[in-house]
């Protein structure tokens, strides 16, 4: 596969994948389409060597694997990981909303979300409606409406003339969108709509009675590739849907011999501490179900290597001061090993070694990052990851800017390079032991 065949499918993916439970969707069709077995948590496994498999947990975080033929106690694990939740807007429990003519939804705000460029976009609504069909059973479906049917207006500036010097947010007041222009009587209500969508998509299904949701809103505008010379992607969710695409191709490239491992958590934008957050038991379970045996498990971890994936912030030109002047990566110019000596990334000098080597065998170059010591760092996964399990672990991503905007940014050559890092990965013999 070449750069741009791999960034058509990453576009692709994006686009099907507007919420966690449509991007685990999205990758379990592609796995299955790999020939990578569905295992349920409820149910007792069996793995076969050589054999592959993946398993989703409230349908919004997913691992797939490959159980490789080798001893996995002596061989250990190739594991990556990223997430699946992005910032957004997400639909209230009792949302309907009228005033002033107009029917609008409350939102909540999931993730620390950049809210300014929500303002003035096509907005789109999907999630997972959970109802009671004509035949008294209970069911769960997912939604996109695909089409434009909201928007969040600005505020003219003529009646807020500081609006580019000072302008704030409420996040109660001012972010609901606008849906319709209503009178006093319409009966207009999100069940009903909800009803007529679910009705229209899935054709065999009847709604008795609709009992809950999970709704995020989205930018109807297809990401794209942009620059005068398309040196850039633009879309929204790249972080971190960018780094699951980017994980799932390595893992439908990797060889039967070795045990290597996907996961993609729900829930990192809002700290990870769920029931399929990397703060919970999800992968521990799963690496406990393929290993059986405590000791094994054990000395395969301490022969494993996590790296946990997830974008990095590029230099920007025009707040280049923002950057530590040794370390502004640069679009482009390869994935990002992020660094942080206080732990908010879990990589250390052996982890990052590795990989390193390995970025050489297959002639990717890498960059770093650290934050200016004067500022505060972000986090993801790869910490949560590493206390959880005690494995070696390292954090990297692509640069891009503008991350948790609903428009991110980033390089067009980046994706397919840390593709490339990742498939040799998965191949890899690690040999990280230490040298006394
Ligand atoms: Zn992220």
């Amino acid at each position: 596969m070449d750069n741009s065949t791999f960034n058509a499918g990453l576009l692709d993916f994006i686009q099907q994948s507007p919420t966690p439970f449509h991007a685990v969707a999205s990758m379990a069709k592609a796995l299955r389409g790999a020939g990578f077995h569905q295992l349920l948590e409820t149910d007792e496994w069996q793995l076969t060597p050589g054999e592959r498999y993946f398993l989703t947990r409230n349908g919004s975080s997913l691992i797939a694997f490959v159980m490789g033929e080798k001893d996995i106690a002596s061989d250990g694990l190739r594991m990556v990981g990223a997430h699946t939740d992005s910032p957004c807007l997400k639909v209230k429990p009792i949302a309907d909303v009228k005033r002033y003519g107009y029917y609008q939804l409350g939102v909540e705000v999931y993730g620390g979300a950049l809210l300014n460029p929500w303002f003035d976009r096509d907005l789109s609504l999907a999630g997972r409606v959970s109802f009671v069909n004509d035949k008294d059973e209970l069911h769960s479906c997912l939604i996109d409406f695909k089409r434009p049917i909201a928007v969040v207006p600005s505020l003219a500036i003529h009646l807020d003339r500081e609006a580019n010097t000072g302008r704030t947010i409420n996040k109660q007041e001012h972010i609901p969108p606008v849906l319709a222009v209503v009178d006093e009587n319409d009966s207009i209500n999100l069940h009903a709509l909800l009803t007529q969508e679910i009705e229209a998509t899935h054709k065999q299904s009847r709604v008795s009675k609709l009992l809950d949701f999970e709704l995020c809103f989205y930018d109807t505008q297809p990401p794209a590739l942009t620059g005068l010379q398309q040196d850039f992607i633009s879309g929204a969710r790249l972080d971190n849907l960018l780094s699951c695409y980017v994980g799932l191709q390595s893992l439908l490239d990797a060889p039967a011999e070795r045990t290597s491992l996907l996961v993609c958590n729900d829930h990192e934008e809002v700290g990870s501490t769920s029931a399929s957050g990397a703060n919970g038991p999800m992968l521990k379970d799963v690496v406990t179900r393929l290993c059986g045996e405590p000791q094994v498990m054990m000395r395969a971890l301490q022969n494993s290597l996590f790296v946990s994936a997830d974008n990095a912030h590029a230099i920007h030109p025009n707040y280049a001061d923002k950057h530590e002047m040794n370390h502004g990566p640069i679009v482009n110019h390869g994935p990002v090993i992020k660094v942080n000596s206080n732990q908010r990334y879990a990589t250390n000098s052996e982890t990052a070694a590795v990989l390193k080597n390995i970025a050489t065998r297959v002639d990717v170059a890498l960059q770093s990052f650290v934050i200016r010591t004067d500022m505060g760092c972000g986090s993801t996964i790869g910490p949560i990851t590493a206390s959880e399990l005690g494995v070696p672990t390292l954090d990297i991503g692509v640069p891009t800017f503008a991350m948790h905007s609903i428009r991110e940014l980033a390089g067009s050559k980046d994706a397919y390079a840390l593709h490339k890092v990742l498939s040799e990965f998965m191949c890899a013999d690690l040999n990280i032991t230490s040298t006394s």
